[in-house]
């Protein structure tokens, strides 16, 4: 079973990076819901995919013959999700990626693995993903040993498992020579050992730079609190998180703590939510009862965090333009106690934030704006497993390199390149593959830009931050640049986010340096966290404020004329029109009367 899962998934992986559609990631792929033993299969998947430069030159020389990968196409893969999501499961991605799928739909006659195992049953050829994983238990994991996990399976995955089985008895028979081959080749290469083998492949210095960081998950305030929380984990769960210096309502476990299956994560006490994507609900830090606008929100992990900052007297207007991603976040949100029928936090709308009108009464009462729109998810690429898919492949990720498009898409020249490099650069076009990734982030900061001038237009807004889980200053300082002339015009300021966090925004891209020092920049290298960046804009007076302070005093004023005619009939009834007036227990209460909120 495990060995066929990681064959998919590696097979995915390959295809999803070759095609350049994005989207699939180790994670998203090994702990979707279908997946059995996602912790063994995640393991078996990344390790694969690490010794893929070794396993196909031993393949090879050991004379086992491969056929193409052939992996379930986009259409499909639609439907699966659909179907999970229609049984109320999550495909556990997390916010980090923020990429959307912009291949287009592949050839809908395209078979899928299941089509093909059942044709290659008894085959002498072993599909090029399942041959990689079963090479490297062979050589470097646990052991061939027949899986009979999947004797409970479907008739599907039988045949599937039939396949596996197949493949397994071509590799145990290849085995020693295999052996031989992986020692000749080390020999040859005049490495001493497989890992120093990979590390001088392309991309294997990235490999060995990609970090491991610590697990986070976020107190639902809604729920619990910090305190209560870490009690209960220690008492009940012997588990001892220390409290982020950084977020206050984060707690920090070691790395590869598994709290997916945890009672509190279960119950919706604890939010598994990665470090810096708590950042922008920090740093804007709305108060009790402010009414948030989250422009572009789904899968609603900002949503969840601001509907807590914000309490139950509060509100966040929660808006996406994708259906499919909307439907999620309606299920994050009610998970986390945030859209009780009665009483709900979160109002989620499906729509293009772009074409939302600020002066519209609905956002009068919006007094902070969280954008955290598309990006291309760049600060996320160690933890999607971007280098090792790359290493998988033979192409080299600069974990060094600063891809500087501008907003026009024009590319500057990353700080970190050589004078030489930059000649040479602006000679040589660059390959296709590159074009089009600039071209895509060029794209993205455009969209990213007009978004964050329209965040800026709601009238009542005092606070509003941008952010992006992406890393290149195209998409970041170039953006907050372009729009800060603007910003300053309708009264904002750059406030200096998360004071206390030390990494700031890159100087030289079209800021002071006073403003690129109120950015915040998260590494993902060297940071405990995934690569981010935010920005936060502040106004002391918006020009909404008076209009909205006006029209809260008018609606008051009439709350105070309905009492005061209600208790005057009361008074009438209650004298019969005799003009006697009734006399009142001593000491009774009388209540008052509250006007009701706008927002609700
Ligand atoms: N803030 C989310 C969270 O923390 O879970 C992640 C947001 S993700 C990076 C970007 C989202 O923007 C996607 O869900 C996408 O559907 C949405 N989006 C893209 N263009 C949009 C638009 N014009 N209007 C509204 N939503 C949009």
């Amino acid at each position: 079973m495990v060995w066929r899962q990681a064959a998919g998934v590696v097979a995915r992986l390959l295809d999803a990076d070759g095609a350049r559609r994005g989207g699939a990631s180790i994670k998203t792929l090994t702990l979707a819901p279908g997946v059995a033993a996602k912790k063994v299969t995640h393991a078996v998947v990344c390790e694969t995919l690490k010794h893929v430069p070794i396993l196909k030159l031993v393949l090879d020389d050991a004379g086992v013959a491969l056929s193409d990968d052939v992996v379930p196409n986009r259409r499909r893969r639609r439907a699966e999700d659909a179907e999970r999501a229609g049984r109320g499961e999550d495909a556990g991605a997390a916010d980090s990626s923020g990429e959307e799928e912009n291949g287009s739909d592949e050839n809908d006659s395209q078979r899928d693995t299941s089509d093909v195992a059942a044709d290659e049953e008894h085959a002498s050829v072993v599909p090029r993903s399942l041959a990689y994983v079963l090479g490297y238990e062979a050589l470097f994991g646990a052991g061939l040993e027949p899986d009979t996990s999947s004797d409970a399976a479907g008739p599907e995955k039988r045949t599937d498992a039939a396949a596996v089985v197949a493949a397994t008895r071509i590799v145990v028979r290849a085995r020693e020579r295999l052996k031989s081959a992986l020692k000749r080749r080390l020999k040859a290469s005049k490495h001493g050992s497989t890992e120093a083998f990979l590390l001088a492949q392309p991309g294997g210095k990235a490999l060995a730079a990609v970090p491991t960081h610590s697990r986070h998950a976020r107190v639902n305030l809604l729920k619990t609190d910090v305190a209560a929380c870490e009690l209960e984990l220690r008492r009940v769960f012997s588990l001892s998180p220390i409290r982020d210096p950084h977020v206050p309502d984060l707690l920090v476990f070691p790395p590869g703590c598994d709290l997916h299956d945890h009672r509190m994560v279960q119950d919706g006490r604890l939010i598994l939510q990665g470090k810096s994507s708590c950042f922008p609900a920090a740093a804007l830090d709305p108060k009790p009862g402010w009414t948030a606008l989250d422009c572009c929100a789904a899968p609603g992990n900002k949503t969840t965090h601001l509907a807590a900052r914000v309490g139950r007297n509060g509100g966040v207007l929660a808006f996406d333009a994708d259906t499919r991603r909307l439907r999620r976040l309606r299920e994050n949100c009610a998970h986390a106690g945030a859209m009780d029928r009665a009483a709900p936090i979160v109002v989620p709308e499906r729509g293009d934030f772009l074409a939302l009108n600020p002066a519209d009464p609905k956002f009068a009462r919006v007094r902070c704006v969280l954008l955290d729109p598309s990006c291309s998810g760049s600060g996320t690429a160690a933890t999607r497993g971007d280098y090792l898919i790359a290493a998988a492949r033979g192409e080299a990720i600069d974990v060094e390199a600063d891809h500087d498009v501008d907003a026009c898409g024009s590319e500057g020249i990353g700080s970190k390149k050589t004078k030489t490099e930059t000649a040479s650069a602006e000679d040589a076009a660059p390959p296709p593959r590159v074009a089009a990734a600039r071209a895509r982030v060029a794209s993205l900061a455009r969209f990213q830009t007009e978004a964050l001038r329209k965040a800026l237009s709601f009238p009542s807004a005092e606070r509003v931050s941008y952010s992006t889980c992406s890393v290149y200053p195209a998409e970041n300082e170039r953006v907050v640049a372009a729009v800060l002339p603007e910003a300053r015009r309708l009264g904002f300021e750059l406030e200096r986010a998360l004071p206390s966090w030390h990494r700031r925004g890159l100087r030289g891209r079209g800021l002071s340096d006073a403003d690129a020092d109120a950015l915040v920049r998260a590494d993902q290298f060297e940071d405990d966290c995934e690569g981010f960046f935010v920005a936060l804009f502040s106004r002391p007076t918006p020009p909404g404020a008076a209009k909205v302070a006006a029209a809260a005093a008018a609606t008051e004023a009439k709350a105070r004329e309905d009492l005061e005619a209600a208790r005057a009939t009361k008074r009438a009834a209650a004298d019969g029109g005799s003009g006697v007036r009734p006399v009142y227990r001593a000491g009774a209460k009388r209540r008052k009367k509250r006007a009701a909120p706008l927002f609700r």
